[in-house]
């Protein structure tokens, strides 16, 4: 089967022509280079244009959408809660936010959640948490957090200062204080950064792997030497897994892959398959929110729980995990065969379905270049810096789709 036998489901004629990029552009702020491709229909691991093109899609809203599209749960969910019930304020009990919390509770090293809108802000409460404890169990005045060079953990004042790249820093002065940064995967420069800080360092704050940054996985010892001093010190180790959670690795959660569990972690993207929904998460120990600390008007409301529950179910279910590993080997073995073939890919990188394929620093090729030729051909992804191709499909890739995209790279390359 290929790309053109996938039978379109009916676009209603509208859509079809009603769109115009012009109007778009002299509306919305530029805040993105958009490709020049309009998206109006999903189905599964295949979305289709305004010309009714279809492509399959190793983007999946970068990381966002676990079922794919119009996955039936999903939608299941969706029609029945917002024929009951779609927003309510936090003033009152939501019961199936408690339905929500408890799953993902007992499905890590959690104790406790809250729930917010995005990675961004999950991030900020994780954040927020980590000082407030620092004030009032650790005792430290002007707390720091340490992030690594090349994260990424969102585009809020905080988050973008917490995250270790300068050039999502420039014209946002003056940032948040209380951040320093160190690199990533290296345990001597944080065990220094923490000793000449001198008891200051409230919080440690890493991805398990870097998606944004270049699709690099954390080594297990390191994270494992990180876990130890923050245990001698009585620093909090904060994981961002808005990207590498909830399945995606193979794991549910990323620390899983590194063998320790972190104080405070946070979660968002695949976590409601495509509905906007963040979480913050932590261990009893640090559980140190009160009434009026923190809040959401739209967190953890009674939509996106139902939601976020039914792919949380749905990916227990139907041992998605399983379908995420085999998968992910699948996708590695093809990509590593490709960068046999092709001399400009230097390595084929991740863990499950977040997976990145770096090329050669002197190739004349770019991340980009590679994402706008398969484009063209049908296949949707998304680079990760200037030299790394991310991909990340839905978690419900067949061995069929892993292939097709395999060869659609295959052609790719080869006219390059
Ligand atoms: C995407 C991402 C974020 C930001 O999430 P938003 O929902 O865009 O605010 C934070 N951290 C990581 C690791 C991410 O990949």
């Amino acid at each position: 089967m290929s790309l053109d036998t996938v039978v379109a489901p009916t676009i209603h004629p509208e859509l079809l022509s009603a769109f115009s990029q012009d109007e778009f552009n002299s509306h919305v702020m530029t805040t993105y280079g958009r490709f020049n491709l309009a998206l109006i229909k999903g189905e599964g691991c295949t979305v289709w244009d305004t010309e009714g093109k279809a492509y399959l899609d190793f983007v999946a809203g970068i990381a966002t959408c676990t079922l794919g599209h119009a996955h039936p749960a999903v939608i299941e969910a969706v029609m029945a809660q917002i024929n009951t019930l779609t927003h309510v304020s936090n003033l009152y009990y939501v019961p199936v936010q408690g339905e929500l919390a408890k799953w993902l509770v007992d499905h890590s090293c959690a104790d406790r959640v809250f729930f917010c809108n995005s990675g961004a802000e999950a991030n900020e409460g994780a954040i927020k948490l980590a000082r407030k404890y620092a004030h009032t169990v650790l005792g430290i005045a002007e707390p720091i957090i340490l992030t690594a060079q090349a994260s990424f953990h969102g585009r809020t004042l905080a988050t973008v200062t917490a995250t270790g790249q300068p050039k999502y820093h420039k014209n946002f002065a003056p940032l948040i204080p209380g951040f320093q940064y160190v690199p990533y995967n290296d345990f001597a420069a944080i065990e220094s950064a923490v000793a000449e800080l001198d008891g200051r360092v409230a919080a440690i704050m890493l991805e398990p792997l870097q998606g944004e940054g270049g699709v690099n996985p954390g080594q297990i010892e390191y994270f494992q030497q990180v876990r130890k001093l923050c245990d001698e010190k009585g620093i909090l180790l904060i994981l961002d897994e808005v990207q590498v959670g909830m399945g995606r690795s193979g794991k549910y959660w990323g620390y899983e892959q590194l063998g320790i569990e972190p104080d405070i972690f946070t979660s968002a993207k695949g976590l409601g398959g495509g509905i906007p929904i963040g979480a913050t998460l932590c261990k009893e120990s640090c559980n140190v929110f009160q009434p009026g600390d923190h809040a959401s008007t739209y967190g953890g409301n009674p939509f996106v729980c139902a939601v976020a529950l039914a792919v949380c179910q749905t990916l227990e279910r139907e041992n998605i995990l399983g379908n995420v590993q085999a998968r992910g080997e699948q996708l590695r073995a093809g990509l590593q065969q490709l960068a046999t073939k092709y001399p400009d890919i230097c390595e084929v990188r991740g863990w499950g379905l977040i997976n990145g394929l770096e090329l050669q620093a002197e190739s004349k090729i770019n991340a980009i270049d590679l994402v706008k030729a398969a484009m063209e051909l049908g296949l949707l992804l998304v680079p990760a810096g200037v030299k790394v191709v991310r991909f990340v499909p839905p978690l419900i890739v067949s061995e069929l789709e892993i292939d097709r995209a395999v060869s659609i790279l295959d052609r790719v390359l080869a006219a390059m």
